[in-house]
């Protein structure tokens, strides 16, 4: 279980605090104090972590920097055996990890165990993935170029950033750290996670399986503590050559504010759901469940607003109201398809936007209830663009459907948002299709699905206020090097069979 058995040097069992990851050991923080995590479901403290100070963060920083220059002199083939050997160990530690995601982040049971697992892919694919994109380079030969001979060669190669800072959000504390760990350190990187609050104690647990696969010491670092409070001391610092963000609105404060650095942000969606009048109703209904409840809305991909034709609009609410009175609501532990919000901040969040809408005349599907931070999953139907639900991202069970009475304006107002991550379309004819996700202002569109991050090796990205950059394993891996050439210059030009 979490804190023991393999576990047990992470945990200082005496203060009850987990320890912080550095220089290859567990470490108790100078600064004597630690940082609750709240169980979203008890609303009790359920687990402490180290509040890391400067100096700890400075130090880190100091190892981080001499471990990477010994990293990048390691073979190609030799850093992707050790990432092969972490990613066997998370997937043989699965279940404490997910125990963890269940306590900090009420991420139901299964759920908790697939993003483990997953994690486990993930690292294992970027290893094979590194060793065949990192092991080849260019060549260019001069005389391409008008008023060139063939007298230069030029090769060029791809070189490690240095150290990469990543700071993943709560409701992928796993699977969204190693989506930049790996990436970063089978480029030759050196890495430091500041791991989310709510859900900092899987990750720690998640790093312990790279310290158990035997990575060199100061290589990988974790370092706890409230992001608003060692937030900015970590993105603005010198030692930082690379940042690799995921979360919300913080991410467009960091990017105003980090040095001259490689940036990669994965921000907030507003994903929206255009049904067209010859859709597939029961599979669109499927999918506007799945896409808009999943571990109750917290996900940057869910559906964030079904925009569909007035004519079949009745048929599919009718649909997805029979189909979310099928979901189970309640503790995480239970494995219930809707489980509490992660902090009581968004479940007060969520209800100011339900609150709004009823103000402005929403037609409420079910009746709206909450207990604690469990809120049970809601549709609202006749939402208008005044209402602000129609723009802004609940991050819960909440969904707001807007009826429409042509395609242009359905595209009007995903392009209207001020973010641009996913948005999906339903029809069957595949041309409109085509021509609706050319004409709709997002980084992926899905054609007849719910959008969706994985799968793990596809590119991923968002457009306007949704980030910067492109995920996705080669992506992630491009971004975190450099081209670097070397020119070769020959005294005559020289022509191969010439
Ligand atoms: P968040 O509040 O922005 O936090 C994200 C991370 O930033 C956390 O680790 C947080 O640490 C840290 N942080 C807070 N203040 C900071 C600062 N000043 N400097 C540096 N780091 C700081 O987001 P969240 O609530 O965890 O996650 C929900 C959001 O993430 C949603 O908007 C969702 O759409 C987005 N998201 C996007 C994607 C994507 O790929 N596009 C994927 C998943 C989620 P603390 O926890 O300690 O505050």
């Amino acid at each position: 279980m979490a804190g023991n058995g393999v576990f047990a040097e992470i945990y200082d069992g005496e203060a009850e605090v987990y320890r912080y990851y550095a220089e290859g050991e567990w470490r108790k923080s100078s600064s004597a104090k630690s940082v609750s995590i709240i169980n979203p479901t008890t609303r009790k403290t359920h687990f402490k972590v180290q509040a890391c100070t400067q100096e700890e963060v400075n130090k880190v920083m100091d190892a981080a920097k001499v471990a990477q220059k010994a990293w990048a002199r390691t073979p190609l083939w030799k850093r992707a055996e050790l990432l092969h050997k972490a990613a066997a160990i998370l997937k043989d530690h699965k279940a404490p990890i997910a125990h963890c995601l269940v306590k900090e982040i009420a991420k139901p049971a299964k759920d908790a165990l697939t993003e483990v697992v997953r994690s486990g892919d993930l690292v294992s694919y970027t290893a094979e993935e590194g060793v065949r994109i990192l092991g080849e380079g260019k060549l260019l030969v001069s005389d391409s170029f008008p008023g060139n001979e063939r007298s230069k060669y030029c090769l060029s190669s791809k070189i490690p950033l240095g150290v990469v800072l990543a700071i993943p959000p709560f409701n992928y504390p796993v699977n969204l750290a190693v989506s930049k760990i790996a990436p970063a350190l089978i480029a030759g990187n050196a890495l430091v996670l500041k791991p989310p609050t709510q859900g900092a104690v899987a990750a720690l647990h998640m790093i312990h399986c790279f310290h158990l696969a035997g990575f060199p010491k100061g290589l990988i670092s974790c370092v706890t503590g409230k992001g608003s409070e060692i937030g900015d001391f970590l993105t603005m610092h010198p030692g930082v050559n690379c940042i690799s963000f995921t979360g919300g609105d913080t991410g467009i404060a960091i990017s105003k504010k980090a040095g001259m650095i490689p940036l990669q942000m994965e921000l907030g969606g507003k994903d929206a759901c255009i049904v067209l009048e010859d859709a597939d109703l029961d599979l669109v209904a499927a999918n506007i469940v799945k896409g808009g409840f999943s571990y109750s809305g917290q996900r940057c991909t869910a559906v964030k607003v079904v925009l569909i034709m007035d004519s079949v609009a009745d048929e599919v609410v009718e649909k997805v109201k029979s189909k979310m009175g099928k979901l189970t609501v309640g503790p995480p532990e239970d494995d219930c398809d809707i489980t509490p919000v992660v902090t009581e901040s968004s479940a007060n969040f969520i209800e100011g936007l339900v609150m709004d809408a009823k103000e402005k005349g929403a037609t409420f599907c079910q009746e709206y209830r909450r207990e604690g931070n469990l809120i049970w999953p809601l549709l609202l139907d006749h939402v208008r663009p005044d209402m602000r639900i129609a723009w802004e991202e609940p991050f819960g069970p909440v969904l707001p459907i807007i009826r429409i009475h042509s395609v242009e304006e359905g595209i009007h107002h995903c392009n209207a948002s001020n973010f641009g991550l996913q948005g999906c379309v339903f029809t069957s004819d595949i041309n409109k299709a085509i021509m609706i996700s050319d004409a709709m202002e997002t980084g992926t569109v899905q054609i007849n699905s719910a959008p969706a991050r994985g799968p793990d090796h596809f590119p991923f990205q968002g457009l306007k206020d949704s980030g910067i950059g492109s995920q996705g394993i080669t992506n992630s891996i491009n971004m975190m090097v450099k081209v670097k050439s070397t020119v070769i210059n020959l005294p005559a030009p020289s022509y191969t069979m010439g």
